[in-house]
């Protein structure tokens, strides 16, 4: 029987399982249950969707068989099983490849993240075992079929003979090593004790043979030894547990069962409902933006039970977009089995429960952002831009429900505020939220824009992503307050003692500049928002430079242009020798024209038409 290959990426993960010197193996076993689990799962769903099937609740189970000797370790269940195709596609290649794509190019691939970040199902089978065979008889099929492979070098099927439908795994276990003892895997008191850590709400029994010691008939000292099969794990679903019989190592323990992430989450919010609609649902919060989140291939859904039977694995309408990043389950009685996709949307008691759901969600994020800040911002600097992204879609119809969610880094506090902060010390005479849009805080703060608004003591939001003044801009305000750009026309600064300072002279000198500027700018005019600087600037009408930079990005975006304005700081000396060149040099006038506007421009971050001619200039005046 000649040896198929397996698939490249396969075999290199299967090389990483094989030499893995992970310490963590022993989550190969949580690997296979879960395997089992759903492969249970799958007909169990059948037999209650399908009326011509009977359902035994006796004959679903998990069975763990251990034996010493031949150092084989055997996981039998009685789900679905797999026909010959099926154990060729679903063990010959894996099936988060993508997720073996991402780790190479991003990290160096040693075989310890891998394992533990990604826990790739079946073949962390090969961390323990130097060969692996699985015996499967798909249900409603006559025959059964033997997969077995070594390792890298390949694998065979062959037909081979099996009684009930499912799958029966036996892994030879591995001979002890200098760095790891494999018996373990061979004692029935440790697989006892791992598939209580790992695996304990399986809803299936998971059963072993264990040797127990009972008196013998008749005598009050002497013990005989039996076996008797024993239910390792408790089965009732974590949700349908009592919170304070919960540990938070059980819901972390149940999250990484679930592959929801590959590491423990962030949070986890446990609920049970009873009312219009009753259910249990456990949502997790992940730690990190999870690899695949700003792809086409990430769905975002809760797994949806109807009293405990899955019937759906991601539930797109349970999850607002703005929670995407949401993991988790709802089970209900109240949802239907046999509900359809296309059926889902409409239904009234899935809406409800979807609702709730946003709004357990958006009360557990503000109690966690007003009770544990710092977990707060390490969940908003991974899953803030969804929520600023959730303001500014579908025409702000969300914002009121994300408003408060949100945070801006703070030009006064150096770290992340919330609007309802920034309103609360907001001085008595001062009118607008300040912000200022820009590539990172380093560049924003410097920017000569800010100068007047900072000097006056008032705060500035640091804007520093490119949602950022959209979602802003949809806000319109908050708490009546309104968003002020400080590039904006009218800073609303009230300021007397800056009142319009340029003269008749002033303004022949800014109708010259404009004029050798009016490919590039609307007007020119003095500043009062300027101090020290002495170029900047700005804008007016809706659309801003940081806007016009993200729209330009955008097909159809070329002609997308914001109204530019050249503030010249009168106050400054470079407008004394400004002044001078207006009367008596025309031609310096024109360089100098010029050479503001462009350093207006590098400070806004903005291209220069000509960067060799703008060098050459300044070449000039250096000598
Ligand atoms: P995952 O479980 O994440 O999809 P695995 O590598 O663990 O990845 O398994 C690949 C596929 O093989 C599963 O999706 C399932 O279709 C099939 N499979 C694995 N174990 C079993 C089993 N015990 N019974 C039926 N099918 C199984």
């Amino acid at each position: 029987m000649a040896k198929k290959q397996f698939k490249a990426e396969s075999k290199r993960l299967m090389e990483l399982m094989i030499h893995s010197i992970y310490t963590n193996k022993e989550i190969f076993l949580r690997e296979l249950i879960s395997n089992a689990s759903d492969a249970i799962d799958k007909i169990y769903y059948k037999t209650l969707s399908d009326e011509t099937l009977t359902f035994q609740k006796e004959d679903y189970y998990i069975r763990i068989t251990a034996e010493k000797e031949s150092r084989s370790l055997t996981i039998t269940d009685t789900g679905i099983g797999m026909t010959k195709e099926e154990l060729e596609n679903n063990l010959g290649t894996i099936a988060k490849s993508g997720s073996l794509a991402f780790k190479t190019e991003n990290e160096a691939v040693d075989g310890v993240d891998i394992i533990g970040q990604f826990g790739v199902g079946f073949y962390s089978a090969f961390m323990v075992a130097n060969r692996v065979t699985v015996k499967s008889k798909a249900f409603g099929s006559e025959d059964a079929y033997l997969w077995e492979s070594t390792g890298v070098d390949g694998y065979t099927i062959v037909p081979c003979e099996k009684a009930e439908y499912g799958t029966e795994i036996t892994l030879s276990i591995k001979e002890n090593s200098e760095e790891y003892t494999y018996d373990e895997f061979l004692d029935v008191y440790s697989l006892q004790h791992l598939v209580k850590k790992y695996s304990d709400f399986i809803k299936y029994p998971i059963k072993m043979l264990m040797k127990k010691s009972k008196l013998k008939d008749g005598s009050e000292s002497d013990y005989e030894e039996y076996f008797e099969d024993e239910v390792l794990n408790s089965m009732v679903p974590i949700w349908r547990k009592n919170k304070n019989e919960l540990k938070p190592e059980d819901y972390d323990n149940f999250y990484l069962e679930k592959h929801y992430g590959f590491e423990k989450p962030l949070k986890s919010i446990h609920a049970t409902v009873d009312g219009v609609a009753s259910y249990n649902t456990i949502l997790y919060i992940p730690k990190r933006v999870p690899y695949d989140f700003y792809t086409k291939e990430f769905e975002k859904g809760l797994e949806l039970y109807s009293n405990g039977v899955l019937i759906m694995n991601k539930c797109a309408d349970l999850l607002p977009d703005y929670f995407s990043f949401v993991q988790g389950l709802v089970d209900s009685p109240d949802v239907s089995l046999n509900i359809s996709r296309e059926m889902l949307q409409q239904d009234r008691q899935l809406q409800f429960i979807a609702k709730k759901i946003r709004d357990k969600i958006k009360s557990e994020l503000l109690s966690l952002l007003k009770n544990d800040r710092e977990t707060y911002v390490e969940f908003f600097n991974q899953f803030g831009k969804t929520l600023k992204y959730g303001i500014y879609s579908d025409f702000g119809a969300h914002k009121d429900i994300l408003k408060d969610l949100v945070m801006f880094y703070s030009s006064k506090e150096e770290k992340l505020i919330t609007l309802e902060e920034y309103v609360s010390k907001m001085a008595d005479d001062q009118k607008y939220i300040y912000y200022v849009c820009g590539e990172s805080i380093d560049r924003v703060s410097k920017l000569p824009q800010t100068e007047r608004v900072a000097e006056r003591g008032y705060e500035i939001l640091y804007c520093t992503d490119e949602v950022d003044e959209f979602a802003l801009q949809i806000l319109m305000n908050y708490q009546e307050k309104e968003f002020r750009s400080v590039s904006s026309g009218d800073l609303g600064l009230d300021d007397t003692t800056e009142a319009d300072n340029s003269n008749e002279e002033h303004q022949q000198l800014f109708g010259k500049m404009q004029e050798i500027l009016s490919k590039d700018v609307k007007a020119v005019k003095a500043s009062k928002r300027l101090k020290s600087h002495p170029v900047c600037l700005s804008t007016d009408g809706g659309l801003s430079i940081e806007m016009e930079k993200v729209l330009r990005q955008m097909p159809d975006g070329e002609g997308m242009k914001a109204n530019k304005i050249l503030e010249i700081n009168v106050n400054h000396e470079i407008f004394a020798v400004l002044q001078n060149a207006f009367e008596q040099e025309e031609e310096k006038f024109n360089v100098y024209t010029k050479l503001l506007y462009q350093q207006a421009l590098l400070i806004e971050g903005l291209p220069i038409e000509d960067p060799v001619a703008f060098t050459n200039e300044i070449c000039k005046l250096m000598k």
